[in-house]
């Protein structure tokens, strides 16, 4: 196209997001285990909220958020007024790199950081800028060796993902106070709830004017197809983002549907005892059969082969007995299968397939 209508650089640097697989060709039944998604599903009661919500749908939703951002904050002991809701927490990674990186400024997170970093900061036109971890764990000697006075947004997120790992708190705590006082410490706490009793970085936030803390409903709430994340910062920082968001992101349904899963406290247990339960059980069923492991902090595990051809050559054969997981290629970890914790069944299943792929490769 000959045209002078062209798109701010570092636009078309873009690579689109690589999703999950969803299905199989021509396959009845496959076990989904591809996008880190709670095999339970949502809480009934955010189900009913959801229904009850839609007789409203002819009104404009809210646009303050007040009651959602009122129970994250009573579940999390936080200042409601500290929180900002968003369309998924990458929609509160987008507002993040719009209002706080452009042009000549850098983004830095790590090597094996969730893609929508890079995308987000690329298409504010500001440079990212990967560094190196230590054997698959955020490294703080290195985020700090890579900071300059062009950075303004440093992503951590712990657990992370697509290696499950994390850093302690006094390493977080000691990035924060390490960074140039022009950049924010972004603390992405998608698999927070996963790790008991870990605050997701809020200690930190209220501690310091340069952390910002983000979460979703995505994953342990059973929601991400009802796209809500919220972010937790300091009152100035939410000020900024709210001048960015739509009025409108999110609909009365989306929201009533998230406050009753917030409440569901007993449902919320349950799937957090499952998930650690079958961690343990898939990480140490698949150990015995000569695939290891990071010790997980989140939903998935990252199950470690000995190299690129045969990672895929799994990936190929857990395919053809219905089990979608996800290649991780993309995130240079080409040896590696990142495989979501199901359900019992679902996690028995898996340990059945490897240990026929591996009886094949004999
Ligand atoms: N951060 C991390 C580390 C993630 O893995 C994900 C989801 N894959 C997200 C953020 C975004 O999740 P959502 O937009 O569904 O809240």
């Amino acid at each position: 196209m000959t045209t002078e209508i062209q798109p701010q650089p570092g636009i078309m640097e873009i690579s689109l997001y690589q999703g999950g697989k969803a299905n199989i060709e021509g396959a009845s039944r496959v076990i989904k285990l591809s996008s880190n998604e709670n095999p339970f599903g949502p809480s009934e009661k955010a189900i009913e909220a959801y229904r009850r919500a839609a007789h409203e749908l002819h009104r404009y939703p809210p646009t303050d958020h007040r009651s959602l951002r009122e129970a994250i904050g009573a579940v999390h002991g936080l200042d409601p007024d500290k929180i900002i809701c968003g369309v998924g927490s990458d929609e509160i990674i987008t507002f993040l790199c719009q209002a706080y990186a452009g042009q000549g400024d850098e983004v830095i997170f790590t090597e094996h950081g969730f893609s929508m970093y890079r995308i987000s900061a690329l298409a504010a036109g500001a440079t990212p800028i990967e560094v190196p971890e230590r054997e698959r764990v955020a490294d703080v000697e290195s985020i700090l060796a890579a900071c300059n006075e062009k950075t303004r947004l440093v992503f951590i997120a712990n657990p992370n993902n697509p290696t499950g790992t994390m850093i302690g708190g006094n390493d977080v705590a000691r990035l924060a106070a390490g960074l140039p006082p022009q950049a924010l410490l972004v603390l992405d706490g998608a698999y927070a709830e996963y790790v008991e009793g870990f605050d997701g970085g809020a200690a930190l936030v209220e501690a310091r004017e340069n952390v910002f803390m983000t979460r979703t409903f995505s994953k342990l709430y059973g929601l991400g197809g009802l796209r809500i994340g919220w972010g937790y910062g300091p009152k100035e920082i939410i000020d900024v983002l709210n001048r960015i968001r739509g009025p409108f992101n999110l609909s009365q349904p989306q929201l009533d549907a998230a406050e009753a899963a917030l409440k569901d406290r007993a449902y919320v247990e349950k799937c957090r005892t499952e998930n650690t339960r079958m961690r343990a059980w898939l990480a140490e069923a698949l150990a015995e059969l000569g695939v290891p492991s990071d010790t997980s902090c989140a939903n998935f595990i990252l199950a470690r082969f000995a190299d690129q051809a045969e990672a895929e050559a799994c990936d190929d054969y857990l395919q053809s007995q219905g089990l979608l997981v996800r290649r991780v290629a993309g995130y240079n970890l080409p040896n590696c299968l990142r495989i979501t914790v199901g359900d019992e069944a679902s996690c028995r299943r898996v340990a059945h397939a490897v240990a026929g792929f591996k009886a094949l490769e004999k």
